[in-house]
């Protein structure tokens, strides 16, 4: 197994891995940002265009090359680096320093090279026997031809001390750079079937995924190997890195030739950040990087409010997905990256609220369900309640406070209005949690069965969704009157029908369903017969569903089973048979003879096989974790209503029922997606 010396390997192989891509996106995105001049001939425009497709088309060869070919690419990179660096540098030593006199170069204020003889070319053999090993060691050469190409390199030098003529000693250094060249060309001639293997390999490789699995499979598989994320993450923050350096120093050149010595002042600073961030989105590869980045800082947020309120749920480490994605489409929809430099730093900062509230839904999403197990399963520990009860509060407060902010410094325009409508429909849904949170705990503390609990719950999740769905047509109509009177881009128009979907449809379809469901549930309840007082008391027996002793009445079912109203009535939204035996409940017909007067003893249900419930504890389990689950995890995309609509799916899974099945086809369909 992995030892600790060899995970070490290979985080370093990762790091390596990820900053030997970065320079690939940053030649990219200099091409893609190189200025060209529209004046020059259609020929010239044509030869720049098929140059930076080359270079395009290269650098993204390089960028999603296998480690290991990338490692080789690198290697062979450096040693072809090393060879042409140390001919370079025998060429100049040959040609222009005069050996013995005072003659030498000063640039940049430093002298290239010392002034006497010894100590130069002494120096000068010590570094041309570095690159020599250096290249033979990079590209792994015989024995014989490393000590052939050691010497090649230092010839040149041995002709500088033995004071050949300067033509002898161009001509020798010329030599000694041909032979190294030709060294390598027949090093890169032997590879060349290699390389056409390779490529024909990764080519074949490349086809079958994508006849398996889809292209959208392999893109997806691509953009993981390579690590992309981390690439344009490192991307990014290096530009930022470089241009704040080159920043700070031009600010300083000046303010040194102004004669002010506070040159990093508060406006100065806020200037220099704001126009660090606008370079920071200027192309849509930068945009990119800084989406990426965004990833990791909400993917941290969303860990640490999880591990904060006490959370297990595994899918809501999302969130590191979900806001760079918001984060991006918001950019594109914007068109973020084109708008001249003042007004993208606005945009930004639009764009970046509009991003805020999404991340505080969000949020809510993650804390909802958290606060109705807690409250639902009765968790005594105020420890536990605590992190959750003051997150909502801080969701409540939050956008508050933004709106206010906001409200106090613009006009009204459909981004302000955008923003407050979202931050309103966030107080409320967290003011829906704290009631049906509030109702569970009195539930919880009273004792008693509160058969009206459920009622309660039901009204006001349901009210908070009619809200919900409300503010889904206003932020619609918000939608669509920008993209009449404002901005009308493509992708504008796609979110819309996507929100149009999601939001609207999908909403009003799933609430429409858990209203009907209900409605026929009590009516098919309502049709069973209620056994009171007396009669009641004669049964000594509990509820087969929640293990409860009936406390005012009990329905019985037409095969003689008792239940709680509100037990069956939960079962009845799933299925229309008894939980018990499997019959139906609700066909009029007469009760069977054989039927025994219990639930628990007595009568054996005819053997059915699948989709017999096993436990009645189960489902009493499961009626808790069902009313605890507050479905809208995401909190923008497929709202799911209520938390007392039974998902049929999970009912399936858990009982291993017909739903089930179903489940299991769409799988089947999915994966073997042609
Ligand atoms: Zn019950
Ligand atoms: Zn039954």
């Amino acid at each position: 197994m992995a030892s600790p010396q060899g995970r070490l390997t290979q985080q370093a192989m990762a790091v390596l891995d990820v900053v030997f891509r970065v320079p690939c996106v940053f030649i990219i995105d200099a091409i893609c940002n190189c200025y060209s001049d529209p004046a020059s001939g259609w020929a010239v425009t044509a030869g720049r265009i098929f140059l930076r497709c080359l270079g395009i088309l290269g650098s993204s060869m390089v960028l999603t090359l296998s480690q290991k070919a990338l490692f080789r690419f690198y290697t062979l990179f450096f040693a072809v680096l090393l060879g042409t660096v140390s001919v370079l540098i025998n060429y100049y030593a040959t040609s222009h320093v005069d050996f013995y006199g005072a003659y030498y170069k000063a640039a940049l204020g430093h002298r290239l090279l010392p002034r006497n003889g010894p100590s130069l070319w002494l120096g000068l053999a010590i570094v041309q026997l570095m690159f020599g090993i250096g290249y033979a060691v990079l590209l792994n050469v015989q024995s014989v031809s490393a000590a052939f190409v050691i010497l090649s390199v230092t010839v040149p030098i041995w002709g500088l001390v033995v004071e050949l003529p300067v033509e002898a000693r161009q001509l020798v250094s010329t030599i000694s750079g041909l032979l190294l060249a030709l060294n390598t060309a027949v090093y890169l001639a032997a590879k060349l079937r290699w390389f056409y293997y390779s490529c024909r390999y990764v080519y074949l490789l490349v086809r079958h995924m994508y006849r398996i699995y889809g292209v959208q499979l392999l893109l997806e598989d691509t953009w993981k190997r390579i690590r992309f994320p981390d690439v344009l993450r490192v991307f990014w923050l290096t530009r930022m890195t470089a241009q704040a350096i080159i920043l700070v120093y031009v600010v300083r050149v000046v303010s040194s030739e102004t004669g002010d010595p506070s040159y990093l002042s508060w406006d100065v600073f806020w200037d220099l950040v704001s126009n660090l961030i606008i370079s920071g989105c200027d192309s849509t590869l930068t945009v990119l990087g800084m989406s990426a980045v965004i990833s990791s800082i909400a993917h941290y947020l969303g860990l640490s409010i999880l591990a904060f309120i006490g959370s297990t749920e595994e899918e809501d480490k999302r969130l590191g997905f979900v806001a760079p994605v918001l984060f991006f489409i918001l950019a594109l929809q914007t068109g973020l990256s084109g708008l001249q430099p003042e007004e993208r730093l606005v945009r930004l900062s639009r764009n970046m609220c509009l991003l805020l509230t999404a991340i505080l839904h969000f949020i809510h999403g993650m804390t909802d369900p958290v606060l109705m197990s807690l409250s639902a399963s009765h968790v005594p520990s105020m420890r536990r309640h605590f992190p959750v009860l003051l997150v909502s509060l801080c969701l409540f407060v939050l956008p508050v406070l933004l709106s206010v902010l906001l409200w106090h410094r613009y006009a009204l325009s459909t981004w302000l209005f955008a923003v407050t409508a979202f931050c309103v429909e966030l107080c409320l849904k967290v003011i829906v949690s704290l009631t049906v949170y509030g109702l569970f705990m009195v539930d919880g503390y009273s004792g008693v069965l509160w058969e009206k609990l459920d009622d309660y719950v039901y009204y006001v999740r349901s009210t908070g969704n009619v809200i919900e769905f409300v503010f889904g047509v206003i932020m619609f109509g918000n939608g669509a009157y920008t993209m009449m009177f404002e901005s009308g881009s493509k992708i504008r128009a796609c979110m819309m029908c996507l929100h149009a979907y999601f939001n609207i449809y999908l909403q009003a379809k799933n609430g429409w369903k858990t209203f009907i469901n209900r409605r026929t549930a009590v009516k098919k309840m309502n049709s069973l017969p209620e056994v009171k007082g007396v009669q009641l008391n004669a049964i000594k027996d509990v509820c087969a569903i929640c293990y409860q002793e009936f406390v005012s009445s009990a329905r019985v079912t037409p095969c003689r089973h008792y239940f709680h109203a509100l037990c069956l009535r939960k079962w009845l939204y799933i299925q229309d048979t008894c939980p018990m035996c499997h019959q139906k409940v609700y066909v009029e017909e007469e009760p069977r003879d054989t039927a025994a007067f219990s639930n628990n003893n007595g009568y054996a249900a005819p053997d059915d096989g699948a989709g017999r419930l096993a436990e009645p504890r189960e489902v009493e389990g499961i009626a808790a974790e069902a009313a605890a689950a507050a479905p809208d995890s995401d909190s923008e995309l497929l709202e799911d209503n209520d938390s007392i609509e039974y998902d049929e799916e999970e009912w399936g899974a858990k009982n291993g029922g017909m739903p089930m099945e179903e489940d299991y086809i769409n799988d089947d369909t999915d994966s073997s997606d042609e």
